[in-house]
């Protein structure tokens, strides 16, 4: 592809999903987990001039939100990330509000492996969706499962014992999803294409500053060089296949 190998397209329709064909339509619901406005703070971009956050009107910070979001597809349910797991998560009243149980989630699908996108795989330290596969792209996993610090991620593990499935980019993924390396905000940020849905996890942390200038990095993302090459190959990918575009960190409506 054009995108000098930061993407790598999986394979394209599986044929072990166990997912009904094709055909039925796509719907997908975003979930605010944080239940107050939130703002990323200016001190978070810290290369970013003064000037460009007075002329954007972004001096207080840049809005922003933590979600994860439910796709309805092919008679499945697909969570991707699972947001924080705080005590005030809305996660599960939301999800609740939209008819799903927790046990109704057939996979979920992990961007990546920070807390606040894993934090509600757990509920008392059990699997918060009793019947769910967990996907992570096994670059990122391996990244993390080395240096787990407070062992998180081996709880995660422990409680969907079974029922985590690492894989990379170009494996066969249920219902079509289609896992696009992009790579720089962790080892294995990994984000997902779904007809003409491109869930994008952390591909920015300030839509409103980095979707004109994504030469600008998060204070968050690990190795800056690639997150900057990430993010400018996500934005023109958008762009030219006619993309919606959805982020974890994106303000309302969560999508370009
Ligand atoms: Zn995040």
């Amino acid at each position: 592809m054009r995108f000098k190998g930061i993407f790598i397209t999986a394979v394209v329709w599986t044929l072990i999903s166990g997912c009904a064909s094709k055909g039925s339509q796509t719907e997908i619901y975003p979930i605010q987990d944080n239940p107050a406005p939130r703002l990323m703070a200016r001190a978070l971009f810290a290369d970013a001039p003064d000037s460009l956050f007075v002329a954007l009107g972004l001096n207080d910070g840049v809005p922003s939100s933590v979600c994860a979001f439910l796709v309805r597809t092919e008679g499945r349910q697909i969570l991707f990330d699972a947001a924080n797991g705080a005590e005030d998560s809305r996660l599960m009243p939301v999800l609740d509000s939209l008819g799903t149980a927790p046990e109704d989630i057939d996979y979920v699908f992990i961007t990546h492996l920070h807390g606040d996108h894993t934090g509600g795989l757990l509920k008392d330290d059990a699997a918060a969706f009793p019947n769910a596969v967990i996907y992570i792209n096994k670059i990122e996993y391996d990244s993390w499962i080395s240096m787990d610090g407070n062992g998180r991620l081996q709880m995660i593990a422990d409680a969907y014992d079974g029922r985590i499935v690492t894989f990379m980019p170009e494996d066969s993924l249920p219902c079509g999803v289609k896992a696009l390396a992009a790579y720089g905000h962790t080892p294995g940020h990994t984000i997902y294409l779904l007809d003409d849905i491109l869930i994008a996890g952390d591909i920015m942390h300030g839509v409103a500053l980095q979707r004109e200038h994504p030469e600008f990095c998060a204070r968050f993302d690990m190795d800056s060089e690639a997150a900057v090459n990430s993010r400018k190959a996500v934005l023109q990918m958008a762009s030219e296949g006619n993309l919606k575009v959805y982020g974890m960190h994106f303000p309302a409506p969560y999508h370009l």
